[in-house]
């Protein structure tokens, strides 16, 4: 029998959250911290099951899992697997649910959850997110949000509980469009990064006085510490997986010739990602672009 998730906060929404990967568990355990009646479901049961300790229900199916529930989010992989997922769900929902779709899947891919959404009669807030494992976990990711006026009160208690900030960016499917533009900038970075550190030491240098050159000045940003110092540790504990970025690199590239715009740059960090894909560092974090300038997949 399908157990109801009992919300503890009157006139919260209930919630069901489908797909407890790296962002999707942190997510759901501060959806289930803040008070909010929830279930969850992941493919491979063991990684939704330890959530039972957090308060939410782990069910059998997708449709079990969104059955009576106010808000469906969905943190999956790209459009394909949502698509899969939701329509798997499709018994359990009921007309005019609220559904927070959170996956990174691009501009094509939100447009055909739109047209899901229309399928199945929910309402559709298209909603990916910035930040990691950790602000995943912590609670401290900021939520690109876009969709209709009238259901943005009833999804503020899922939001508050799983971001720091929410930015509402207009109409379902700008918050994807944005969420492009951040993760354009976040591969390029990094891979600068990776290139930089390559150049350091092919030109006889100590790559770590890079670091140390740009530390603290204006050309030095977080993510130069952070990346750069792991690369150089080779610690490449995956936070945001390169196959994440490569992923959504191409769907960066894929939105830019949609819209007739020529990115040389992005298209090359695409296929430097691509590469070390190919070379097996796909399940490692992104840095691990790094090890393909190292004669690991180059
Ligand atoms: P992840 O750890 O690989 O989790 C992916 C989730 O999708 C898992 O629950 C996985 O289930 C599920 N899944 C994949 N294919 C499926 C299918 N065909 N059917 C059913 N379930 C399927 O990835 P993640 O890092 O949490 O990323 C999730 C989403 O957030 C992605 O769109 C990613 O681009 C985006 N994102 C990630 C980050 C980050 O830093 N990690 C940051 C912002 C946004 P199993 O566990 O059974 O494989």
């Amino acid at each position: 029998m399908t157990q109801t998730p009992g919300p503890t906060t009157t006139g919260a929404p209930t919630v069901a959250l489908l797909g407890t990967g790296t962002m999707g568990a942190g997510m759901a355990a501060n959806i289930a911290a803040a008070g909010l009646g929830l279930r969850v479901w992941n493919r491979d049961r063991a990684k939704a099951e330890p959530l039972a300790a957090a308060g939410a229900h782990a069910a059998g199916s997708p449709a079990e899992a969104v059955r009576d529930v106010d808000v469906v989010v969905t943190m999956l992989w790209d459009a394909g697997s949502v698509v899969e997922v939701m329509t798997a769900a499709g018994p359990g929902l009921r007309p005019g649910t609220v559904w927070l779709q959170t996956s990174t899947v691009g501009v094509d891919g939100a447009e055909r959850l739109a047209g899901l959404a229309a399928d199945l009669g929910l309402t559709y807030v298209d909603a990916p997110v910035l930040g990691t494992k950790k602000p995943a976990e912590d609670g401290t990711l900021v939520v690109l949000a876009s969709g209709p006026e009238p259901v943005r009160a009833t999804v503020a208690p899922v939001l508050d509980a799983i971001g720091s900030r929410t930015l509402w960016v207009g109409e379902a499917g700008a918050g994807s469009r944005l969420k492009l533009v951040a993760n354009a900038w976040v591969v390029t970075v990094v891979e600068g990064i990776a290139e930089c550190l390559t150049l350091a030491d092919g030109l006889g240098l100590d790559p770590a006085l890079f670091l140390e050159a740009v530390r603290g000045g204006a050309m030095d940003a977080p993510y130069v510490g952070l990346k750069g110092r792991a690369m150089l540790a080779g610690d490449f504990t995956p936070s945001f997986s390169l196959a994440g970025a490569a992923k959504d690199a191409g769907y960066v590239v894929d939105a830019a010739r949609s819209a007739g715009i020529d990115l040389g740059v992005l298209a090359v960090v695409r296929e430097h990602l691509d590469r070390a894909v190919a070379a097996g560092h796909g399940d490692l974090d992104l840095g691990a672009t790094y090890l393909a300038h190292q004669g690991g997949g180059a």
